[in-house]
């Protein structure tokens, strides 16, 4: 029996009905048994279903933008399908689940899983139109709901993998479908124990390519994005980037805990345990080689750039005049913990905890609600940080030149620093 490869199609790959043939192309002459297809939402659907949610909270408007949503999708299909093709009343199916789905009440309490079910639909609409558009090409694939292999626990927006489970359900789902036909599923979703919807991070779908892969043993796994492969720097920020033709797993994962946005963090470990290797390639440029993630050994001393934006700094000073000690730190990750939020980067002095966050909403103010009766909290939002690895002097000090800093933070083989561009 071949063994099975994973591709992983992002929503740029899909984001128009040309992207759709194009992919289509590229599966020409690859498209065999024991392949899985992960798909995430098209474009920037998550994005705007996050909009629709936020709409809803706040009781304002939302039926004109999801219209707007909708008609996107219709009118690829419209490019893509004759008409009266079923892929019509099949996305309109889905619009009306999402559309009942928003009018549910929605609460500061159950946000996080009214957001799983709603942001959801982006994936599950995006596989319906790329499945529908590949067999009318004659290139047969299955369509798979993601939430009946992806078994997680409750915690809605992060929901952590039940891998017992996952495998199991991976196993008996998918292995007889393959061995006849590629398989196509949802990245990014999941469900738990009781069958609930839940996500796991924005950007997962990456993450649901690698988890596949390692339930069934593949033997690779491939990420199609719109950039030649792995680079030191982000091409739509930074000029004249260079492009890695391998990374060793480790050196891949620190870049992606850094922020560097071609790969999901939580990609690379699941893959690094089974030895299975990444590639990530152009769909742009199907045929080119591509950067290759495997255990080589070597870290590539290149300095590597890397940006987040929408950062917040968060500062917890101690009020009673005494000093900074281990169970301040303690109480402030306690409630990131709760909240789930990850500290990007953290500093502390004589007196106070700095911490650098993800913006999210909701998170800032139930953060400060929670720790202002022991610190007094300050905060500087829409901010940006910057890292980067194996720093070069002459590259430190152009960017330095470029921010009113907040914060920096230097070590053997870093720099980083948070603050407003100038
Ligand atoms: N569609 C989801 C997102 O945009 C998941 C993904 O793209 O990987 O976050
Ligand atoms: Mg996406």
């Amino acid at each position: 029996m071949t063994k099975t490869q994973v591709f992983k199609f992002g929503g740029a790959s899909i984001k128009d009905a040309d992207s759709i043939k194009n992919l289509a192309n590229i599966f020409r002459n690859r498209l065999r048994k024991n392949l899985i297809i992960v798909v995430s939402a098209m474009g920037k659907t998550t994005n705007s279903l996050e909009e629709l949610l936020e709409l809803r909270i706040n009781e304002e408007d939302w039926y004109q933008k999801s219209a707007i949503l909708e008609s996107y999708h219709y009118s690829i299909c419209e490019e893509l399908f004759p008409e009266g093709h079923s892929v019509f009343s099949r996305i309109k199916n889905w619009f009306i689940q999402l559309k009942n789905e928003i009018e549910r009440p929605v609460s500061k309490e159950n946000y996080d899983e009214a957001y799983d079910r709603i942001v959801a639909f982006g994936e599950l609409i995006a596989t319906t139109i790329v499945m529908e558009y590949l067999c009318s090409q004659g290139l047969i694939v299955l369509w798979q709901d993601a939430r009946e292999l992806i078994s997680t626990n409750a915690d809605f927006r992060f929901a952590k993998i039940d891998w017992n489970q996952t495998e199991k359900l991976c196993r008996s789902q998918l292995l007889p479908k393959l061995d006849q036909f590629p398989v196509l599923t949802q990245g990014f979703i999941g469900a738990d124990a009781n069958g609930r919807t839940t996500t796991l991070g924005r950007e997962g779908s990456d993450f649901t390519a690698a988890i596949l892969a390692s339930c069934l043993d593949a033997c690779s796994v491939t990420i199609w994005k719109d950039v030649p492969g792995v680079l030191n720097a982000d091409p739509k920020r930074f000029e004249n980037p260079l492009l890695f033709d391998e990374l060793d797993y480790r050196q891949a994962a620190q870049m992606t805990f850094y922020g560097a946005s071609v790969i999901h963090p939580k990609t690379i470990k699941p893959l690094a345990n089974k030895s299975i290797p990444l590639f990530v390639k152009s769909f742009l440029n199907p045929d080119a080689k591509g950067t290759k993630i495997h255990a080589t050994g070597i870290q590539n001393p290149i300095p590597t750039l890397i940006l987040k934006e929408r950062q917040i700094l968060v500062t917890f000073q101690v009020t009673d005049f005494s000093f900074i000690e281990e169970h301040h730190i303690h109480e402030v990750y306690r409630e990131l913990d709760q909240l789930k939020l990850r500290v990007n980067l953290l500093q502390t002095s004589a007196i106070s905890i700095s911490i650098v966050i993800d913006y999210q909403v909701y998170k800032l103010e139930k953060l400060v609600e929670k720790l202002k009766g022991i610190f007094k909290v300050r905060y500087n939002e829409d901010l940006q940080l910057l890292t980067i690895l194996n720093p070069e002097e002459e590259l430190v000090r152009k960017f330095s030149g470029t921010y009113s800093i907040l914060l920096e933070q230097v070590t053997r083989t870093t720099f980083q620093l948070v603050g407003k561009p100038k």
